[in-house]
């Protein structure tokens, strides 16, 4: 016969948020089972910051998320913040330090943020079960019945936490959006974010001369601009100003790179023509930019001056190459897609979620948190604090 479980909770998907709501609850008193397809839990957890995890960042503010509601962040986030995660990391031992922007990395292993919550799951009494199919969720007179390969377990609450649809070999699944779409909820077009660009034209064999290159830039699309390291790779542009400007730039749209940040280009050239007349326009940006950069950007944007003293270039053509360099436009064919990309942009419409709560508003007792929702954060330890204050939303309500 079949087994049939009555727990207070159940949370799907046993994910950075699933787990931190189990937790929360747990502690709460709440009978609570987390219910997870994959043969693992937490694996994004174990990928992320190459391995250190990028736990939370020091700045955390309501303008690093993207979301349709730019306001819906702001109870959960200020309900349980940075400073709060920070306290748990501490009270567990683990060392960390701050990369750079006020990002939180473990010294060690993001296993031990793994371990963290847990630890603090068994403790709380709280149930995971990995290797769980669930076939259905239907919503009962006295709750919700779950039918799964474990059997059928019918639950009080139920919140879903499945995350994105990015790296599927890490278990995404789009089970959160369809769950979603069966209650009448609107799932917002969904795009990969933070995410390498990819290029069909000039720029490919650029980018593939120059695999490996990092350069500091400031990189601006969709009314949006980030300064941060920018990577050359084989297959187009990497590193974290590119993948930051990736959850701003949409299909067919330019992006724009000033690749000297701290001159004022033209200014620089013109006075270099008048101090350095003799030299050549690449001796000169030697002093500011990589020399394997210069020998591409010559190729294409001062080809016919090339071998020219500066001198005898004219002014009006200096002044076009310094705006050149402070705005190189170009345009991606694409990106890596869901392959590599770190997180999904948009999702479930926030429209239907208490932002207190993470509830659906019209049907109580079910609740959505974590990356299936429309909150997207910037790249730097955003996402990670995003699951953690909704899951804590969430674990503090159900
Ligand atoms: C390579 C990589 C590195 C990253 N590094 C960072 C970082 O350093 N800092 C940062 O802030 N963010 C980082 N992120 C983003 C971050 O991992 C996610 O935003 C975060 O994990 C989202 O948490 P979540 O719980 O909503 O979803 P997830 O962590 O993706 O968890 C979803 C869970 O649901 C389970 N699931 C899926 N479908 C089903 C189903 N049908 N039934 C049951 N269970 C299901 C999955 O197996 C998984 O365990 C990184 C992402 C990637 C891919």
């Amino acid at each position: 016969m079949a087994k049939k479980l009555h727990v207070d909770v159940v949370v799907i998907g046993g994910g950075a948020a699933g787990l931190f709501c189990a937790l929360t609850a747990g502690q709460r008193g709440r009978r609570v089972m987390v219910l997870d397809s994959s043969n693992k839990v937490g694996k994004k957890i174990l990928m992320s910051g190459g391995g250190r995890c990028n736990f939370t960042n020091l700045h955390i503010e309501p303008e690093n998320y993207i979301s349709s509601n730019p306001h819906f962040v702001k109870s959960a986030l200020s309900s349980y913040t940075q400073w709060d995660f920070i306290s748990l990391v501490e009270k567990h031992g683990i060392a960390y330090h701050e990369k750079t922007l006020g990002q939180l990395f473990c010294d060690e292993s993001s296993k031990l943020i793994l371990k963290m919550l847990l630890d603090e799951c068994a403790d709380a009494g709280v149930s995971v079960k990995t290797h769980c199919q669930i076939d259905t969720l239907e919503k009962t007179e006295h709750g919700f019945v779950l039918h799964s390969n474990i059997g059928e377990v019918r639950a009080d609450r139920v919140v879903v936490a499945t995350g994105g649809l990015s790296i599927p070999t890490l278990g995404s699944s789009g089970f959160g959006y369809e769950l979603a779409e069966q209650f009448g909820l609107t799932v917002l077009d969904r795009t990969p974010a933070l995410v390498p660009f990819t290029f069909s034209d000039f720029m490919k064999p650029v980018c593939e001369n120059l695999s490996g290159l990092s350069v500091d830039v400031i990189m601006s699309s969709g009314g949006q601009s980030f300064r941060e390291g920018l990577l050359f790779t084989h297959r187009g542009l990497s590193g974290p100003v590119a993948l930051q400007i990736s959850s701003y730039w949409s299909p067919g749209e330019s992006i724009e790179i000033n690749l000297l940040p701290d001159e004022d280009a033209i200014d620089y050239l013109l006075r270099a023509k008048a101090s350095l007349g003799k030299s050549l326009l690449k001796s000169v940006l030697n002093q500011v930019l990589p020399k394997t950069l210069i020998v591409e950007l010559e190729g294409l944007l001062w080809p016919t001056y090339a071998r020219t003293p500066l001198a005898e270039i004219p002014d009006s053509v200096i002044r076009a190459l310094g705006s050149n360099l402070q705005a190189w436009t170009l345009k991606p064919s694409g990106t890596e897609g869901y392959r590599t990309a770190e997180v999904t942009l948009r999702g479930i419409d926030t429209r239907h979620l208490s932002s207190k709560t993470m509830e659906c508003l019209d049907h109580p007792g079910l609740y959505f948190i974590g990356e299936v929702v429309d909150v997207t954060g910037h790249l730097g330890g955003y996402n990670f604090q995003w699951a953690w204050s909704s899951g804590y939303a969430a674990g503090s309500a159900v």
